[in-house]
């Protein structure tokens, strides 16, 4: 067998990985190798032609058998390849909607996010709290109508859904005898009848801030700054005097319709203002309660998120805001900013 020739061919088809490659060049390696030595076998005298035509033949059958092996080394790949299994991981996505917020959690994050600037510490407390701190705590007297076991929702003779963010707020205070900023959010519960605007649980945020020499110029300076962010620069606000048990003296807030400013409309009910939150100076009584001796001045106010929510993207019954209808959201989601 003519081992150098068999090498050469070895050596050659070694990284073939093409069939047709292969055998285009065992076709040509044939032809100017291998026949030229049965040419010469014809030719040679019949004593050599034995020993030769054995070793024409070996060289012959063992680059055959080297071809052979390559050949079929080569399809196993190929049909290995075919059958790998092609995922495609580039999941068609075209029929899905990208989820989002909803309206009220972007609104009450936004009001938190004006009070986490002013350094108040955010509390989302629980909403089963004790009926002292829901109104004890808070001068609520014994013949307030919250009171009434058909306005609120009792669990015992201690406990009860909240029925303001206030009671958080009073428990968070409690013997707080310095500086304290708290907000305080999340579901409040009343029983009340649900309708257009009103539901039995709700959304609040309520913010105290206990400090000496607080005076209603800071309160105002803070509810100003709020809606204006909320609402736009170009509002104007206006106090007027209300009640609430735990603040004294307490004001409702309005500000002035976005909506005609001020000229009168539908949302405003054609009186040019829109109410909007209430707030306070801190009762004594509360301080008192709350055992805080070494301070004697505090700010608060309460505001319901859904009743902005509304307002703000004109909604008129409160259970849009809760129904997740995603034409709405979606409208809504372009108009904020
Ligand atoms: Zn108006």
């Amino acid at each position: 067998m003519d081992v150098r020739l068999v090498n050469c061919f070895k050596n050659e088809i070694k990284n073939y990985t093409n069939v047709q490659k292969l055998i285009d060049f065992k076709n040509i390696f044939h032809k100017k190798y291998i026949i030229p030595l049965y040419e010469k076998l014809k030719i040679l005298p019949i004593d050599e032609k034995k020993d030769f035509g054995k070793y024409v033949n070996a060289t012959k059958n063992e680059i055959q058998k080297i071809y052979l092996e390559k050949l079929t080394e080569i399809k196993q790949i190929e049909n290995n390849k075919k059958n790998e299994v092609n995922y495609n991981l580039n999941l068609n996505t075209f029929n899905l909607h990208k989820g989002c917020k909803s309206i009220l959690t972007i609104v009450e994050e936004q009001i938190i996010k004006y009070f986490e600037k002013l350094n108040f510490k955010i509390v989302p407390g629980t909403e089963i709290v004790t009926i002292k701190n829901n109104m004890d705590q808070l001068n609520i007297d014994e013949t307030h109508p919250i009171r009434d076991k058909k306005d609120t929702f009792y669990i015992d003779g201690e406990k009860m859904l909240r029925t303001h963010c206030t009671a958080t707020t009073a428990e968070v205070i409690y013997n707080q005898n310095c500086e304290t900023k708290v907000l305080s959010y999340g579901n409040v519960y009343r029983n009340d009848d649900d309708d257009m605007t009103h539901s039995h649980q709700f959304t609040q945020i309520d913010i105290v801030w206990i400090k000496k020499n607080l005076t209603i110029n800071h309160l105002k300076t803070i509810i100003d700054g709020l809606l204006k962010y909320i609402f736009g620069n170009k509002i104007k606000t206006r106090y007027r005097l209300s009640f609430f048990p735990f603040t004294e003296p307490s004001f409702e807030v309005d500000i002035s319709c976005f909506n005609c400013n001020g000229k009168g409309c539908q949302i405003c009910k054609n009186s040019g203002w829109i109410e909007i939150l209430g707030a306070g100076v801190l009762h004594p009584n509360v301080l008192k309660k709350a055992n805080i001796t070494a301070i004697d001045t505090g700010i608060a106010c309460g505001i319901g998120i859904e009743r902005i929510v509304m307002l703000k993207y004109g909604l008129s019954n409160i259970r849009d805001i809760y129904n997740n209808d995603f034409k709405l959201i979606e409208q809504v989601k372009e108009n904020i900013v």
